[in-house]
Order: structure tokens, then sequence, then C-alpha cells
């Protein structure tokens, strides 16, 4: 078969260049390759009941299938060159923050309408975060909330399911390079394309860092994030996250001047199991529904950790202190902020007799044991930092769960359109290394889209 475009993989990097090839050439024969599940058939097997842990489906529901690792996410779509990626370093700052509202309005008009913008604009929380040495970063806000999320993508597969191919449970094994396009192969079979858009996010990094090495594409990679996640009562962020919902907060540590961010603010959340290739972290989701939200408000702070040569395994470093914690825990470990800077381990009895309740069933235990001492001074510093900004958080009940560890895909060479040094094979999306959220992911999409369009 023969196609003009194919897309590998159908997060929201390869749902946005179809949405968009089709929106521009609609005769344009498009296949999508996807190795997850449709939307519908995409279901975690843990309950809290009967399955506690990963059963390290071949398949995560999670983080494959129509949707990509966006799919039961906070749907959190940040209008921002300030953070979740560097795509406006190839395709220009003004250029990348115009896809990003175009990436919202379609968001909007697919079931979006209603959910809240919030914007960091003319904000006095700006000065209060710089008097007390915190630097609050610029952005506007979509929040569409797992939910509503969850109704975009099922509307954006509705009006697209018929006009392009979609192969879902079909893992690309390799690409081809033909004198006059691409060949992707999967299992004993095989489709070519004129155009080829990769877009395999983070699931897709090891397949990733393949295909580069069989094609000699040039890639790098040294940083991973590590720390934990807060949970505090909602009511100390509630004057940050009512007017901007999600706060992104810098703060440089003086001992080892080791930058510290907030990230991946849930107002009224809860906080969640993560598995990355059966290492279980945490993480944090909010909805936009009342009767599903919560008293507790979680984020995370992380601190960015750069490498330098001859250390290249940035993402094993992480994993390592991960699966230390897993270890020690069976799983995620939460401490008191109090037991922790007493140098205490929290049990069962002090959780249970805390202000906070948790909404994780985490194994009580003790930080200090598993972080890494640079990186958890770095997170204590900020909290006393933050409670100048929102008294309490540095209260003693306020619940830490470690470790959150956001992995990066290496960077892929690409240049200003996105395109390898091979013609018409594109790689986007957080499996290019260049984005990492939902919004640079999408805009990445449509920019691709666009190029391609122009030029057939
Ligand atoms: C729990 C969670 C919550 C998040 N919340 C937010 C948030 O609120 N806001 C935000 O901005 N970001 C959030 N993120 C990050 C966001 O989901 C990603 O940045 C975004 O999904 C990246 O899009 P993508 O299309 O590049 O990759 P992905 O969404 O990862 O999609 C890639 C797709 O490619 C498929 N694939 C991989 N390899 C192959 C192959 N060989 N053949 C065929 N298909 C393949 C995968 O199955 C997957 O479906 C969250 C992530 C998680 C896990």
């Amino acid at each position: 078969m023969k196609y003009d475009v194919i897309i590998v993989g159908a997060g929201p990097g390869g749902i946005f260049s179809a949405y968009e090839l089709i929106q521009k050439n609609p005769k344009l024969r498009i296949a999508v390759y996807e190795s997850g599940f449709p939307l519908e058939k995409r279901h975690c097997p843990i309950d809290g009941q009967k399955v506690k842990s990963c059963i390290k489906c071949k398949t995560c529901a999670i983080m494959s299938g129509f949707g990509g690792a966006g799919a039961f996410s906070d749907g959190k779509y940040n209008i921002t060159n300030d953070f979740g990626g560097t795509l406006h370093e190839h395709i220009g700052r003004s250029q990348a923050i115009s896809l990003m509202k175009y990436v919202d309005e379609i968001n909007i008009a697919h079931g979006g309408e209603g959910t809240r913008m919030y914007s960091t604009a003319g904000t006095k929380f700006k000065k209060l975060c710089l008097q007390n040495k915190l630097k609050l970063l610029d952005a506007s806000v979509r929040h569409l909330g797992t939910d509503i999320n969850y109704i975009v993508l099922e509307n954006i597969y509705n009006e697209l399911k018929d006009k392009m191919d979609f192969f879902f449970q079909t893992p690309i094994d390799s690409i081809e390079i033909l004198s006059d396009g691409y060949r992707v192969h999967y299992g004993s079979d095989f489709a070519d394309c004129t155009r080829c858009i990769v877009s395999v996010g983070r699931s897709g990094s090891k397949w990733m860092e393949s295909i580069c090495r069989s094609l000699d594409i040039p890639t790098k990679s040294n940083r991973v994030d590590l720390g934990v996640r807060v949970e505090l009562p909602a009511v100390i962020f509630s004057h940050l996250t009512d007017e901007l919902y999600e706060s992104k907060i810098v703060y440089r540590t003086e001992k080892f001047e080791d930058n510290v961010r907030t990230f991946c603010m849930n107002p009224n959340g809860i906080v969640v199991n993560e598995n990355t290739n059966g290492i279980v972290t945490v993480n944090g989701h909010s909805y936009e529904g009342a009767e599903k939200q919560t008293e507790n408000t979680n984020f995370a702070l992380l601190v960015a950790k750069h490498f330098s040569e001859p250390f290249k395994d940035s993402n094993g470093y992480g994993e390592s202190i991960a699966k230390l914690s897993n270890m020690l825990g069976g799983g995620v470990i939460v401490q008191r902020f109090g037991d922790l800077v007493r140098g205490r381990r929290s049990n069962a009895k002090r959780i249970e007799e805390g202000l906070v309740v948790p909404t994780l069933a985490a194994t009580p235990g003790d930080l200090s044991l598993v972080l890494p001492k640079r990186i958890l001074d770095g997170i204590i510093e900020m909290i006393y930092a933050l409670d100048k900004i929102a008294p309490g958080t540095a209260n003693d009940d306020t619940l830490l769960y470690g470790v959150e560890v956001k992995f990066y895909n290496m960077e892929v060479d690409i240049d200003e359109n996105l395109e390898t040094k091979y013609k018409g094979l594109y790689i986007i999306g957080d499996g290019s290394g260049v984005t990492h959220s939902l919004s640079h992911a999408s805009a990445s999409g449509v920019y691709v889209a666009r190029k391609i369009a122009e030029e057939m």
C-alpha cells in the first residue's frame, strides 16, 4: 500500500499532524500506525482491589493508544515558550505560540468549550514571588481536566476515522529509506509513503534510539528531573490556583545553586502511581467535575540534573533512584514534611494522625534514604521558600511522595522544519526530545503537517 503520509504514533503529536493534514488537503492518503489500543479500549487493569499494582501488560494502556500518554492526563495545555519544550528554538517563538493557540481552538471546538483558560498576565503573584526569591514563569493554561480531555479526543477521532486509515495494535518495527520515500515495517508486513512523521513519545523512546542508530541520525541526551510530589490542603494554595490554576515557580537553591521548580499542579486533585517499564513512580491528576474533586492540592517539586561526559545514561540514573524507593517501600514512599526535617521515618500512625488525608495509598517511610542529599536539600529549601508565598506549605503534616521522575527522551538532530537529514522524514513531539508537553507536542504536529501540505 502506498500512502502520501504515514504517521507513526497516535499521541497528541500524531493526532494533530493528521488533523491538520486533512484540513489542508482532504485528498491526501494518510495512514496512522499506533502500537496501543483505540481510545475506548484503553483500560489499565489496576483497580485498587483485585489488581493493586502494575501487571506489566504487553501494551501499557496509560502510555499507549489513541491519545498517547496524554489521554488520561489532567489535560493542561500550557501556552508558553518558558517550559514544556524547546519547540521555539526550531520554529521561532511567535510561531510556536500561535500554533499552541490554534491547538487550543481545535480543542475548544471539539468539546473543550466551557473549560477555563488561566493566565499569569498581570498577576500580583509575580511580584510576591520575586520578593521571596522565587520566579513565576509566564504562561496561559487551558485546563481541560481528565474527563473533558477524553471527550475532546473522542470527538477528534470520530472526525478523522473515515478520512484516513488507522491501524491500532500495530507497532512499527523499522523504517527503511526508499529512493522515493519510506517503507515502514510491522510484523511481516509493510507500507510505503512519500512523507513519514514519527511521533512515538516517551513510550517509544528506546525504539526511537534504535531507529536513529540504524539510520545514523545524530542524538544527544543528558537530563533527568528528580523530586517528590507534595500534597497539602487545597486552601493553602487556593489564592494561587484560583487565579492561575497551575503556577510554574522556580527557586534557585542557596547551597548548590540548583534550580528547583514546581511541576504539574493539581488543585483539588489526587496523587497517582505511574508505571514506567515496571518502575513505580508518582504523578498527579485533577478532574474538572466537582464530584471527583478532593480537598487536597498536589504538585511536584523537581530538580533538573544535567550530566556531563563521560556519563551518558541520565534516564538510567533516574530509574536507579526510583528503583531504590520501590525496593524500600514496595512502590511509592510517603513521608510527612515534619518527619523528614526531624530525620525520622513516617509510619502509618503519624500519617493517620496528620491533618492531611493522603489521596494515594503509599508506604510510609523515609525519603532521605532514597533521594541524593543535594536533591533533597534543594526540595526542603524550596518548601520553606514556598511557605512565604503560601503559608502552611512547610507544615509538619504536608505530605511528600517519592519519587517523582521526569525522564527525557534523547534529543534527535532535526532542523527548522523538524525534518531529519532525510528529506520527508520528520520527528516530532516528545519522541524528538524537543517537546515535553501536550501543547508543544500538538503544535509540532500542526507545524509539520503545514510544511507537508505546502509541498504536496
Ligand atoms: C500521567 C501523565 C500526565 C500528564 N499530564 C500532562 C499535562 O497535564 N499537561 C501536559 O502538557 N503534559 C502532560 N503529560 C505529558 C504529555 O502527555 C506528553 O507530553 C504528550 O502526550 C506527548 O505527546 P506525543 O504525541 O509526543 O507522545 P505520546 O503522547 O507519548 O504518544 C506517542 C504514541 O506513539 C505510540 N508508539 C510508540 N512507539 C510506537 C511504534 N514503534 N509504532 C507505533 N506507535 C508507537 C505510543 O503507543 C503512543 O500512543 C502527562 C503525561 C503523563 C504520563
